[in-house]
C-alpha cells in the first residue's frame, strides 16, 4: 500500500488554492507566558468552520469528469458533510451526504443548507456508511471518505505547509486527532519538510479509536460516548488503509483529556483568544493547560472547527456545564 507523500500535499496546495481559506497563525500571549511561544493555527475561520473543506475540496477537484458528472457522496457526523456539500457545489456537482439519527440538529440543517441532498439512515456510523457503499454501486456516485482516503489526507496535509511558512521555527506541534487524516497528513508532511519535529495527537479519555489502536498494534473499534468534542467521535475503520500507517510513523505522542480538561481549553479560547472554539478544535489548548504535554521551544496548536452548539457554548463559557448533568451517564455494560 502506498501513502500519501509530500509530493501529493504539494498537489492539494496548487488545487486548492483560491476555494479555501488562507487561515491565519497567530501568537498567543497568554499560553505562552512562562513557556516559550506559542502560536495557534485557526482553522476555526476556514470556510464551513474547519478544516475538513480542505480534502474535501482536493478530493473533489481530483474526479475525472466523467466520476464528477454522477456526483459525490459520503457519511458524516457533520464537518466533513458540510466541508463536502461547500466543495462538491463549488465544482457544481450532485452532493449526497448520509447520516444516522444522532447527528445534532444544527449539523443536519448546516449540510442541507449548502444543498446537498441529506439522507437519515439507522443509528449508526456503519448504518450510514452502508446507505454510501449502496449508493456507490446503485448510482455511481464517488465516495469521499472523511479521513481514510489519499486525496483527502493530502488536503489536510496542506495545514502543514501553512504553518512551515508562516513559522519556520516551530518546533512542536499539537493536532487534534479522530481517524487520523489531519493528524496523519499534517505529521506526515511536516515531518517530510522537518524531520525532527514534534508532533503530538490530542484526543479525548474515552472513546479514542486510534490513541486504543496505536496502544494495541492494530486498528481496534472502541465502544463511542458522548463528549464535549463530537468531531473526535467514531472509528478508524477496519480495514484502515492509509490514516493507522500515518499516525503511528508521524506521531511522536497521543495525550487523552477528560471531559473537563476539554470544557477549560473551550473556556479559555473564548475568554483569553476571543475564539470561539468547538469541543475537537479546543484540544491543543486544553492539553497544554492540563499540564499533560510539556513544550519547549515554539509550539503551533491546530485549532481545527467552530462548530459547536451555541447554547451548549455558551454553557461553558459561563462555567455553567457540568459534565455529570450534561453528558448522558455512561451505562455499566
Ligand atoms: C474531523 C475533525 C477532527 C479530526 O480529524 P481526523 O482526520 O478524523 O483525525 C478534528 N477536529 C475537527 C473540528 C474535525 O471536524
Amino acid at each position: 500500500m502506498t501513502h500519501p507523500g509530500l509530493v501529493d500535499v504539494l498537489g492539494a496546495a496548487g488545487r486548492i488554492r483560491g476555494h479555501v481559506a488562507r487561515t491565519p497563525l497567530v501568537a498567543s500571549r497568554t499560553l505562552s507566558s512562562g513557556r516559550g511561544p506559542v502560536f495557534l493555527k485557526l482553522e476555526t475561520r476556514q470556510v464551513t468552520g474547519s478544516f475538513k473543506l480542505r480534502g474535501a475540496t482536493n478530493a473533489v477537484w481530483m474526479l475525472d469528469p466523467a466520476s464528477a458528472s454522477r456526483g459525490v457522496v459520503a457519511a458524516s457526523t457533520g464537518n466533513h458533510a458540510r466541508a463536502l456539500a461547500h466543495a462538491a457545489r463549488a465544482r457544481g456537482l450532485r452532493c449526497v451526504v448520509c447520516m444516522s439519527a444522532l447527528v445534532p440538529a444544527n449539523k443536519v440543517d448546516a449540510v442541507r443548507a449548502l444543498g446537498s441532498d441529506i439522507r437519515i439512515v439507522g443509528q449508526s456510523q456503519d448504518d450510514a456508511q452502508a446507505e454510501v457503499d449502496r449508493l456507490v454501486a446503485a448510482e455511481g456516485l464517488s465516495p469521499v471518505p472523511p479521513f481514510d482516503d489519499a486525496r483527502v489526507i493530502a488536503g489536510q496535509g496542506t495545514i502543514a505547509l501553512d504553518i512551515l511558512e508562516d513559522c519556520p521555527e516551530v518546533t512542536t506541534l499539537l493536532v487534534p486527532l479522530s481517524g487520523g487524516g489531519l493528524a496523519g497528513g499534517i505529521a506526515m508532511a511536516a515531518r517530510a519538510v522537518r524531520p525532527a519535529i514534534r508532533v503530538i495527537g490530542v484526543s479525548m479519555e474515552r472513546g479514542a479509536a486510534m490513541a486504543a489502536s496505536l496502544r494495541t498494534g492494530e486498528p481496534v473499534a472502541v465502544r463511542e460516548c458522548p463528549t464535549l468534542a463530537d468531531s473526535l467521535g467514531g472509528g478508524i475503520g477496519i480495514p484502515n488503509r492509509h490514516t493507522f500507517a500515518l499516525a503511528r510513523a508521524g506521531l511522536d505522542d497521543v495525550v487523552l483529556l477528560t471531559e473537563p480538561e476539554i470544557a477549560a481549553g473551550i473556556r479559555h479560547a473564548y475568554r483569553q483568544e476571543q475564539e470561539i472554539v468547538e469541543g475537537a478544535g479546543a484540544v491543543g489548548i486544553a492539553a497544554l493547560l492540563s499540564g499533560k504535554v510539556r513544550v519547549d521551544g515554539p509550539t503551533v496548536l491546530v485549532l481545527s472547527g467552530r462548530n459547536i452548539d451555541m447554547a451548549l457554548h455558551q454553557r461553558i463559557v459561563a462555567g455553567d456545564w457540568h459534565p455529570d448533568a450534561d453528558l448522558p451517564v455512561e451505562e455499566t455494560p
